[in-house]
């Protein structure tokens, strides 16, 4: 690695060489991803997990019932009533959110379980006063990669996301949380569990029967997509007709793993190395939200304290040296504020940081943002890409995409959508004959971790009558 230049415009050449990902290293990643992909579905497996889900086909536009979709993210725990229309419409949602305390994402699991269940007995209690809900189905959105045999178990494969509690593992998670539900007779039939992605693929496809893909850009990063039976070689054994359709849980944030393609700088390996999962997540690690801030801080960290040491001379960098500190909202601040004289950023890092820095020092900052935040864009479109190419998906493709950063991250939309441009070479022409629509469009999903699970509980249901389980 080079060392890092003395100057200011010395040291924002040598970051933007280390986190410019030009077109044709996409083009790369892209390709290989396409092979682990396959690699997943196989019998022998490769790092992306590709976890069949067996939400066998999107929705028809008939479900209905009411149902309690439970979201378990990183940040909060979301519980929802949802009542699907009888005929295709507007649903009817009421909802709360309650804070998952930090200290459970490393706690005990069955704080963990009891804590949601409280959360759940709550919101019943305060919506049902009357008592009057009768047995209602749940569809639990549990956003960690997990191994199913039925669409109502799963087995945890990993933490993700920085959580870290024992004895959760290799476990099956809902026998776990349902007896926290039944020490509280709560009127509740887990009947799937599903993923965020899979929930946000199927409430997308719901109101837009374009959407191929449902993809999370957020505290993770993932996507789900429809694969046909006999493109899953690790579930041949079941012999299922091979035309039927069945939802493809990628986790792709575990990508690359073993670093044969991705463009890892020596800050990404800081963040693997000192993360509750070395070696796991590889992708995700360098573009969800959990990262990015914290990439932000070990790049300043080591101007400040290489041997050049130009940024904040002198000034006190205790703040800065807390690690995930930072998230990535002071990034997208940074990225907000008008380039002219920065003043938003010079405040923010005084308030928050405690550094007092000068015009040059504020300029390299918003660099180092910019281009955190575009590599992150950029590298998370070739997850997309990657789907489309082993589906051969063909216009109009839509995705249907959630998450704090696909939702709040200035540009991060622009970014991705010019990078499946260079990833496809798509010429300026097809973009304008097609009006503002690319031929694979990322856009803002339905609630997936809402009416998705409702959806994909009432389907689960729908099935069990067929008796097609
Ligand atoms: C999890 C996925 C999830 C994604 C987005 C990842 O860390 O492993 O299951 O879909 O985050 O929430
Ligand atoms: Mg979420």
């Amino acid at each position: 690695m080079a060392d890092i230049p003395q100057d200011l415009l010395g040291q924002i050449k040598y970051l933007e060489d280390l986190f410019t990902v030009p077109a044709s290293k996409l083009k790369e990643i892209t390709d290989h991803f396409v092979k682990e992909l396959a690699k997943g579905l196989s019998v022998e497996g490769g790092s992306i997990p590709m976890n069949v889900t067996w939400v066998m086909g999107y929705p028809t536009g008939e479900e209905q019932g009411t149902f309690i979709a439970l979201d378990m993210g990183g940040t909060n725990l979301r519980v929802c009533e949802i009542v699907l229309p009888e005929e295709k419409g507007e649903f009817e949602i009421i909802q709360s959110k309650y804070r998952m305390p930090e200290e459970l994402k490393t706690g005990k699991s069955e704080e963990l379980w009891e804590y949601i269940a409280d959360c759940v007995q709550q919101f019943i209690d305060y919506h049902h006063e009357d008592g009057k809900l009768g047995t209602v189905p749940m569809g639990f959105t549990f956003s960690y990669p997990c191994t199913q045999d039925y669409v109502d178990h799963g087995v945890l494969q990993r933490w993700t996301k920085g959580f870290d509690i024992s004895g959760v593992e290799g476990e099956d998670v809902v026998p776990l949380f349902e007896a926290a539900l039944k020490k509280r007779g709560l009127p509740i039939h887990l009947t799937a569990l599903i993923n965020d992605t899979t929930g946000t693929l199927i409430a997308s496809n719901y109101t837009d029967q374009s959407t191929r893909i449902g993809a999370i850009f957020g505290t993770g990063c993932n996507a789900a997509y429809m694969e046909n039976v006999g493109s899953c070689p690790k579930i041949a054994h079941l012999n299922l007709p091979p035309e039927t359709p069945i939802a493809i849980n990628c986790e792709y944030g575990a990508f690359d793993n073993e670093h044969i393609v991705l463009p890892l700088t020596k800050y990404d390996k800081i963040i693997d190395a000192d993360s509750p999962r070395p070696g796991q997540q590889a992708f995700e690690k360098m573009i969800s939200g959990l990262y990015l801030g914290e990439i932000f801080r070990l790049v300043l960290l080591d101007l400040h304290q290489g041997n050049a040491c130009t940024i904040f001379e002198g000034q006190s960098m205790t703040k800065l040296s807390k690690p995930y500190s930072l998230d990535a909202s002071f990034l997208s601040l940074i990225e907000e504020d008008p380039f002219e004289n920065l003043s938003e950023t010079h405040d923010l890092l005084k308030q928050q940081l405690g550094l007092d820095a000068k015009k040059p020092e504020l300029e390299l900052v918003r660099r180092l943002a910019e281009l955190i935040g575009t590599r992150a864009a950029r590298l998370s479109a070739c997850g997309i890409a990657a789907i489309a190419k082993k589906k051969d998906l063909q216009a109009p493709c839509h995705v249907g995409a959630d998450g704090s950063v696909f939702n709040k991250y200035p540009h991060f939309k622009a970014r991705g959508a010019q990078a499946l441009r260079d990833i496809f070479d798509w010429p300026a022409s097809t973009i304008q004959q097609r009006g503002k629509e690319d031929p694979i469009d990322i856009r803002a999903a339905e609630d997936g971790s809402g009416v998705g699970a409702a959806l994909i509980a009432a389907l689960t249901i729908k099935r069990v009558k067929e008796g097609n389980l």
